[in-house]
């Protein structure tokens, strides 16, 4: 392969546009989308106008008249496509794991007389912390933690609830989530998914896959922002029977009737709990936009070519350099990501973000690589493994300059 038939692909490539969008600084590649999406200018004016004229002038008219307490229900109205649900199956509110905690909370109450949380024990550490904090809570509740191929065997008449991540954070590998939601069905359970590395960079369905409660976050691959508020999803057909944990006044039927007693609204809305953040849902709002003018199916096919040309030349140009790609090879089982181990991860990737390359690690030898389908283009990956190629042979890695601790990876 080479830069120039990259170039080739990227001139005609009928979402190349979609970049323009974005304010990305000149001289970087930006592959860590997966962890923070990057800015659209859509959405720095956004921010500014609310700031500016809705919050400043308009003050709490705004409420009502630059539609602030209507702003939740857009966004989800927004995502819905997105994941597979209804408008009124989504709340976009608190963080994923606040988000998560609320869900299994009310997935463990639906099934009363089982006791397990069937999780695998490779999933996101908050997953985890989180599902332990509320058997912890909750009577006679206890995780059970097995690796990901044992799920199915695991799943039996104790296990009220299986949770898992869809897309793995360090592997990129993507689960059969409508399998496994019928296999968790089949054994009477209900299902709780994370799609933190799902939405905005593979297809997800819940409809589809019959899920029962799902989290996910909007500050990776949808864009909305550091620490943008996360969504909620509750399949319809459980609407009646969920109870959040979290009863605030946000989540009842008439926030703004006062009454002294709580009615839980009747949709997923009962899972929100305090005031809207309108900074960052209107920042999501805006960054949501850009999905109402593109086929999520031809994205999703950008997605898996960015990541393929990757892997194809982490095989072409680094071999014998000393990195392993540990993701799937089949695009159809892999996120938007590839990851390859190296034993000094930390300070190749040190290394690579010097030369402007901008990926992240996960401990203790994982470099990873996110491909956002809306702004990476083909030259980047090919930028990318270059720059890579480049500190593997000059063992640039081994700089002391490149070896300074930092507090977020
Ligand atoms: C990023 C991510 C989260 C983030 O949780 P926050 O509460 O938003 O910090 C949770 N779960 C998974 C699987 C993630 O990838």
């Amino acid at each position: 392969m080479e830069r120039t038939e990259l170039a080739d692909r990227d001139a005609d490539d009928p979402l190349a546009a979609l970049r323009d969008g974005f304010e990305l600084p000149s001289g970087v590649v930006y592959l860590d989308g997966n962890s923070l999406g990057a800015l659209q200018t859509a959405v720095r004016e956004r921010v500014a106008r609310v700031v500016g004229d809705e919050w400043g002038r308009g003050l709490i008219r705004s409420w009502n008249d630059a539609g602030w307490v209507r702003l939740p229900a857009r966004v989800a109205a927004r995502l819905a496509p997105l994941v597979g649900a209804a408008a009124d199956e989504l709340v976009v509110t608190d963080s994923t794991s606040v988000d998560l905690f609320k869900a299994l909370v009310a997935a463990r109450r639906l099934r009363p007389d089982r006791r397990v949380i069937l999780t695998d024990d490779r999933n996101f550490p908050t997953d985890r912390y989180v599902a332990e904090g509320v058997a912890a809570l909750l009577p006679d509740t206890e995780v059970v933690a097995v690796p990901p191929e044992g799920i199915a065997a695991r799943l039996g008449p104790d296990v009220a609830v299986l949770t898992l991540t869809h897309v793995d954070y360090r592997s990129g590998r993507m689960a059969d989530a409508a399998e496994l939601t019928a296999a968790a069905h089949d054994a009477g359970a209900v299902t709780v998914w994370d799609l933190s590395h799902s939405a905005g960079a593979v297809p997800v369905d819940l409809t589809g896959w019959r899920a029962d409660l799902a989290v996910g976050c909007t500050y990776k691959y949808l864009n909305g922002g550091p620490g943008a508020p996360a969504y909620l999803f509750a399949a319809a057909r459980h609407h009646d029977a969920l109870r959040t944990p979290i009863q605030g006044w946000f989540g009842a039927a008439r926030p703004f009737g006062f009454a002294g007693a709580y009615t839980p609204a009747a949709d997923a809305r009962r899972f929100a709990a305090g005031t809207p953040p309108v900074l960052s849902l209107a920042a999501l709002d805006a960054a949501l936009a850009v999905w109402e003018e593109v086929d999520p199916a031809a994205v999703f096919r950008r997605a898996q070519a960015l990541t393929d040309t990757f892997v194809t030349l982490v095989d072409e140009r680094l071999a014998g350099l000393g990195v392993e790609v540990v993701s799937p090879r089949d695009a159809g089982v892999r996120g938007a990501q590839v990851s390859l181990r190296h034993p000094d991860a930390d300070a190749v990737m040190q290394a690579l973000i010097a030369r402007g390359v901008i990926g992240d690690v996960r401990p203790p030898d994982l470099l990873r690589f996110g491909f956002a389908p809306l702004y990476v283009r083909s030259v980047d990956v090919w930028d990318a493994v270059e720059a890579l190629r480049e500190v593997l042979v000059t063992r640039a890695h081994e700089d002391p300059a490149h070896r300074l601790p930092r507090e977020v990876v």
